[in-house]
């Protein structure tokens, strides 16, 4: 059978893909999507941003109900029901699967439910057998949670996200390796559903990505939960049996040894490219394993474009999103467009508090001695977060020193994850904290609090002039 024929196929329907064919389609091209999983929808939907915050969202409340006397409540028993939870969180995920199933399924896209290899740089052979011929790909496979060599990993039986997203009861004790997002996410979503948690990284500190003195607040309150949480550790060897699991590691030059029910293996994600067969096409890939991309997400091969997870560099939907609607504009040449600017990288870890962060962090700009002011006002001095017993953390802003123009922020602290978005825009904007503070904040918020590093900010620069 000849090749059916397309201005763009796109391998992978999650968040860069979907949004590359919707655009693709908006500019009139025929567009196939291909993609091998039972359940339409991609891993933000289906096993990622949305079912981890429907399951946390449970967990908070539940906090808050146990606080109640601080508030002058009784409220004489707060406790998860993990069935119910679980239950409430599918109904959610398959009211947006459905949505966007749907979507997929109007007719506008052929669907074609296999799994893709290249067979040339311009034809594919799906897992079915058929053939597809595109004038442009975008390839979007996205991640798989990856097995790093330690010593008995690959030999006992793990959790990964996946499977503790779908938990519907509480593990009695769960062993959680890594300290990065999503471990930090789930190891306070089982701890405050009762479990007994132990948490084991291998960095200094756990989301290593951040600021050491932000993560240290999050830190403080995964302890104050009752997480037992060990950093700077070397993991020397997991074992398990029917009673569960035995993960043997040095921390600080200790030998501890800790014993679970259940592994969760929260140690990263890798590239899925298994069975692409990038090779055939000639698409190559970076030394760390992800699909190498120029700004246009144009891949080694000109016609053949990537976004997503599968080539980075964060793991992060909107940018998934992003880089799909650009590779698709960039294919069929759509004028004006800009490659995606990452120094408004924005990112928030849903922990409680939650971490948001704008910018590049302000550990690397002084280590790389890049020029910049900032200021930080904690939350146990403001007075909304005072009434609101929401106290820890701080907001911090960094700006360029000569005329104070945004170019970074870092929030710690109840809401941070929505506090962040005062930013975007200015920063977008290349606005300084003196526009900033032109404008209105209303009294008693708890975004009024950015006032003060702000204004802090736009006082040394005025001292200086
Ligand atoms: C637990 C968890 C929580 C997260 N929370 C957040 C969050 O709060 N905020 C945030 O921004 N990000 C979050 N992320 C990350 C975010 O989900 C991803 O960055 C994003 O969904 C990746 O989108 P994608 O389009 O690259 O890949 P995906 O959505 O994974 O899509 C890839 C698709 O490709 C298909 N596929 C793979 N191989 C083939 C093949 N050979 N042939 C055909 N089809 C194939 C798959 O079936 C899949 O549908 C989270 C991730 C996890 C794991």
């Amino acid at each position: 059978m000849a090749a059916k024929a397309y201005d763009l196929v796109v391998i992978g329907g999650g968040s860069a893909g979907f949004n590359g064919a919707r655009v693709a389609r908006e500019l009139g091209k025929r567009v196939a999507i291909v993609d091998g999983a039972k359940e339409l929808g991609g891993l933000c939907i289906l096993r990622g941003c949305m079912p981890s915050k429907t399951l946390l969202y449970s967990t908070e409340i539940l906090h808050l109900a146990q606080q109640g006397r601080t508030f002058g409540l009784r409220i004489p028993r707060a406790e998860a029901d993990a069935a119910a939870i679980q239950a409430r969180k599918r109904t959610i995920i398959r009211e947006f699967a459905d949505y966007r199933e749907k979507a997929m399924l109007s007719g506008r896209y052929d669907i074609y439910r296999a799994f893709a290899r290249f067979v040339d740089p311009h034809t594919i052979e799906l897992s079915d057998g058929a053939r597809l011929r595109g004038k442009h790909f975008l390839i979007a496979t996205g991640s798989r949670p990856s097995t790093p060599p330690v010593p008995g990993l690959r030999e006992t039986p793990f959790w990964t996200s996946d499977d503790v997203l779908d938990l519907d009861f509480t593990p009695e004790s769960v062993i959680v390796l890594g300290g990065g997002i999503v471990a930090c996410e789930l190891s306070q979503y089982l701890r405050r559903l009762g479990s007994r948690v132990v948490l084991v990284q291998r960095s200094p500190h756990i989301l290593r990505d951040h600021c050491a003195s932000a993560a240290a607040v999050v830190e403080q309150s995964l302890r104050d939960d009752g997480i037992e949480l060990f950093t700077d550790t070397r993991l020397d060897r997991i074992s398990g049996d029917q009673n569960g699991v035995t993960v043997c590691f040095d921390a600080d030059g200790r030998s501890v040894i800790r014993r679970a029910k259940h592994l969760f293996n929260a140690l990263g994600r890798e590239p899925n490219l298994v069975g692409l067969d990038l090779a055939a096409a000639g698409v190559r890939c970076t030394a760390g394993g992800r699909v190498a991309v120029n700004r246009w997400q144009q891949t080694s091969q000109s016609h053949i474009y990537a976004g997503g997870d599968v080539c980075g560099p964060y793991d992060i939907v909107h940018l998934a999103v992003a880089q799909g609607e650009l590779a698709a504009r960039h294919a069929f040449g759509v004028s004006g467009i800009k490659p995606i600017n990452y120094k408004l990288a924005l990112n928030v870890v849903f922990t409680d508090p939650p971490l948001a962060t704008l910018g590049r962090p302000e550990d690397e700009l002084i280590a790389e001695e890049v020029p910049h002011i900032s200021a930080s006002y904690p939350f146990d001095d403001h007075g909304k977060s005072i009434l609101m017993e929401a106290k820890r953390g701080y907001v911090k802003v960094i700006a360029e020193p000569k005329r104070g123009r945004i170019i970074g922020a870092e929030i710690v602290g109840r809401d941070a994850g929505e506090l962040i978005h005062c930013f975007t825009t200015p920063m977008a904007m290349r606005a300084t904290v003196f526009d900033m503070l032109r404008a209105p904040w209303y009294h008693p918020t708890l975004a009024e609090i950015i006032t003060y590093p702000l204004e802090e900010i736009a006082e040394k620069i005025a001292a200086r002039k």
